[in-house]
């Protein structure tokens, strides 16, 4: 059941839109804006009803600062009021709400309303998740890793938090799919990524299917030689899947790691690093495969801060 918050001052009227929506929906009140953000910051809802009147916060303050937050600005809002002045429509549809309703509600109404952009919230959430994650794997596509390594590095940068960043590579590949063929490779590709992501536990550990058989990692935080040690746990992982291969290096399927830790700095490029981590998997490539080559920026640095 969806779930609906409703930020009103009166409890008459809270009480009236409860009636008209409690059987569809799962209903949380609030009768202050200060209580309806400790709200939207536990749940998870679907469409926050807003009154625009209130004391103390009103509406569109409040409609403001959802906005701006990351983690309430994808919830549609629709303004409530009694307020049948044009400027406070215009005021609230340019703040960012998706739709405005004046008292008194006529219950038809306010259901196909609320229902419509529910409807839409859901639609607009399905091809967001569909356009950020990888179609074969299931896991995050390029485009969801060049949104999230661009925010990370700049909250990085802010905190002063060592930033690492790792590519893997399926060995030998292109042997593998001459050898067994092409579905059997992707199979492979998606054993390899589920066990990527089963191996990374923190809720800010990262990975996406950066391209072919690639795969890119990032980790935030943390000491560097148990970095080092977890991303040598994940390599193990991928060996102990048994998956046959006929290559020189390992009777089984194995991949090779190259990864860098730095402390970010202001005005310091992203790429740089990307570019360190992939010579570090070219370093693994040329000494052997099926081994994790890591790179430490400012050692002294990360240790001192
Ligand atoms: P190395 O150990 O140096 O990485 O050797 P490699 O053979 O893995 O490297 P190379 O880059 O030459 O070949 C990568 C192969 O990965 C070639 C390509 O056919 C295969 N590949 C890329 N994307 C996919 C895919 O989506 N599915 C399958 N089955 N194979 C893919
Ligand atoms: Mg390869
Ligand atoms: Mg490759």
């Amino acid at each position: 059941m969806d779930k609906i918050l409703i930020i009103d001052d009166s409890l008459l009227q809270i009480e009236f839109l409860k009636k008209i929506l409690n059987s569809e929906y799962e209903l949380t009140t609030a009768t202050t804006a200060a209580k309806g953000l400790e709200c939207v910051k536990e749940e998870d809802f679907s469409l926050i009803l807003l009154d625009a009147v209130m004391p103390d916060m009103d509406g569109f303050t409040m409609l403001k600062i959802l906005q701006e937050e990351l983690i309430t600005q994808h919830i549609p809002v629709i303004m409530i009021t009694g307020l049948t002045d044009i400027k406070h429509e215009e005021r609230s549809l340019m703040l960012g709400a998706v739709d405005y309703i004046t008292k008194p509600f006529h219950p038809s109404i306010v259901k196909a309303r609320v229902r419509t952009h529910i409807k839409l919230y859901h639609y607009r959430t399905q091809i967001e998740r569909q356009s950020m994650s990888d179609p074969l794997t299931g896991i995050a596509n390029r485009r969801c890793y060049d949104e999230y390594s661009g925010k990370k590095w700049e909250e990085a940068i802010r905190i002063k938090y060592p930033f690492s960043i790792c590519m893997l590579d399926i060995d030998k590949f292109k042997v593998y799919n001459d050898v067994f063929g092409h579905p059997a490779g992707d199979e492979v590709i998606t054993s390899v990524a589920k066990t990527i992501a089963a191996n990374l536990k923190r809720s800010t550990d990262f990975v996406a299917r950066y391209g072919g058989e690639e795969f890119v990692v990032i980790l935030l935080g943390g000491d560097v030689d148990q970095i080092c040690s977890h991303m040598e746990k994940v390599r193990q992982a991928i060996e102990d899947l048994h998956i046959p291969h006929s290559q020189e290096v390992s009777p089984w399927v194995t991949i090779s790691v190259g990864g860098v830790t730095v402390l970010p700095k202001m005005g310091e490029s992203f790429d740089k690093y990307l570019k360190i981590a992939d010579d570090m998997l070219y370093e693994a490539k040329r000494s052997g495969r099926n081994r994790v080559v890591w790179k430490l920026e400012a050692k002294e640095e990360m240790e001192k801060g």
